[in-house]
């Protein structure tokens, strides 16, 4: 066989992806054991059935062949109005790629934003494909750490400095963040357009949690003065219309970039299957209402755990307002997320994520996805308090 490209080997850093929990939870269910799953950030509701309706209807109207390569027009401009309601930036088609799913618009914003080499700013705790993602196009991931006691919520200054010391061409953040739940406030944002602007960064902003809010409302960095020009927004029906496996998403961006991305996806993606457009453009004039029918259940199950957490002192949230997520800080249990993880999964069948899944900035925690049934949930944290408690208790006499 001839040798596979360094690239493609270097993908994970030579390290672990940071899903060994979930893929040994997934094997014992698979073996008939019962497992409770807070780990994927996938709803526990399918995609509604009026969305399947459409998209079956689309492909019997014969919307199976290929696709216009930019997306569809009445999705372009559907995605353009939604985007200029709730911004205030004037947005057009023009501004707009349809891809296949968020994770297809983060690997092609960061293939707009670097030649190969190039540095390219990432917050940590990090979704857990933004190194490899960086990777794929060729750029070199530098992690901006932040720290549990602020939220994980990054410094402006941390970014400067950052960009400065590595000549990064584009900062990628997440707001409402996987895995934290923090929602970035106003002056983050502004602290962090401004360091975009003295370093000439390319702002990439993963905003696919944007329907998924408890306290506030969503901010798009795009809106901020002179952003609009350097920011790449990326967006997902995934998240907002329960439509994971549908892969359907989109880049937002100034027109020259989004027609430069055109070229990429005629030359990697080909578009996505005209049925799935047609279903996300049904899905995206339901309006609002669909949208909160499908977050309500995560905001409920955020006040359920924090109401359980808060007959205790030992395992404490991280404060969130927003995405399908607890970070939960574990330390008082004198073990790595990761030995928790495993210690819990083998022990009480509940699989978590290790927080070090996420980055150095989140060891010691583990995230909890909200993402089962309330009981199950509450029975869940129930269980993580007490084995904390267990162990808290054993070190004390070891
Ligand atoms: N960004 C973040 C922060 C995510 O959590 C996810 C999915 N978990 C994605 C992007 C990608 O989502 P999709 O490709 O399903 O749109």
């Amino acid at each position: 066989m001839p040798q596979l490209s360094p690239r493609i080997t270097t993908l994970n850093d030579g390290g672990s992806d940071g899903w060994e929990v979930f893929y040994r939870a997934r094997a014992m269910k698979a073996a008939g054991t019962p497992v409770t799953e807070l780990t994927i950030g996938e709803h526990d509701i399918g995609t509604d059935t009026a969305i399947l309706d459409a998209m079956h209807a689309a492909a019997h109207a014969g919307q199976t062949g290929y696709a216009a390569v930019p997306g569809i027009a009445p999705l372009r401009d559907a995605v353009a109005t939604r985007v200029t309601e709730r911004t205030g930036v004037p947005t057009t088609r023009d501004n707009i790629l349809i891809t296949p799913g968020g994770q297809s618009a983060l690997f092609a914003a960061h293939m707009a934003a670097l030649d190969p080499g190039d540095h390219a700013l990432y917050v940590d705790p990090y979704y857990a494909t933004y190194p490899g993602t960086i990777r794929a196009a060729s750029g070199v991931p530098v992690a901006v750490t932040t720290r549990a006691d602020q939220a994980f919520l990054p410094h402006p200054e941390t970014i400067a400095r950052r960009a400065r010391e590595t000549g990064a061409k584009s900062l990628l953040i997440n707001t409402p963040n996987n895995p934290t739940g923090t929602v970035y406030p106003a002056d983050t944002l502004d602290g962090i357009a401004a360091a975009c602007t003295a370093n000439d960064l390319w702002l990439i902003s993963d905003e696919v949690y944007d329907t998924q809010l408890w306290d506030g409302a969503h901010l798009s960095p795009r809106a901020l003065p002179g952003m609009a020009g350097r920011t790449l927004v990326i967006g997902s029906m995934s998240k907002s219309h329960a439509m994971t496996g549908s892969r359907i998403g989109w880049v937002v961006g100034p027109k020259t970039a989004i027609a430069a991305l055109i070229d990429l996806a005629t030359a990697t993606t080909y578009g996505v299957p005209g049925f799935i457009q047609s279903a996300a453009l049904f899905a995206l004039t339901q309006g609002p209402d669909l949208e909160a029918d499908i977050a309500a259940p995560f905001r409920r199950r955020r006040d359920l755990v924090l109401s359980i957490l808060a007959r205790q002192d030992l395992v404490t949230a991280i404060p969130s307002a927003g995405a399908m997520y607890l970070m939960l800080d574990i330390r008082k249990a004198q073990l790595s997320g990761r030995a928790f993880a495993e210690a819990l999964l083998d022990s009480h069948h509940i699989a978590v994520m290790p927080g070090e899944s996420f980055g150095a900035s989140a060891a010691g925690h583990i995230r909890v996805a909200l993402t089962v049934a309330d009981d199950r949930l509450a029975a869940a944290i129930d269980t993580i308090c007490s084995f904390t408690a267990a162990l808290t208790l054993e070190k004390r006499h070891a």
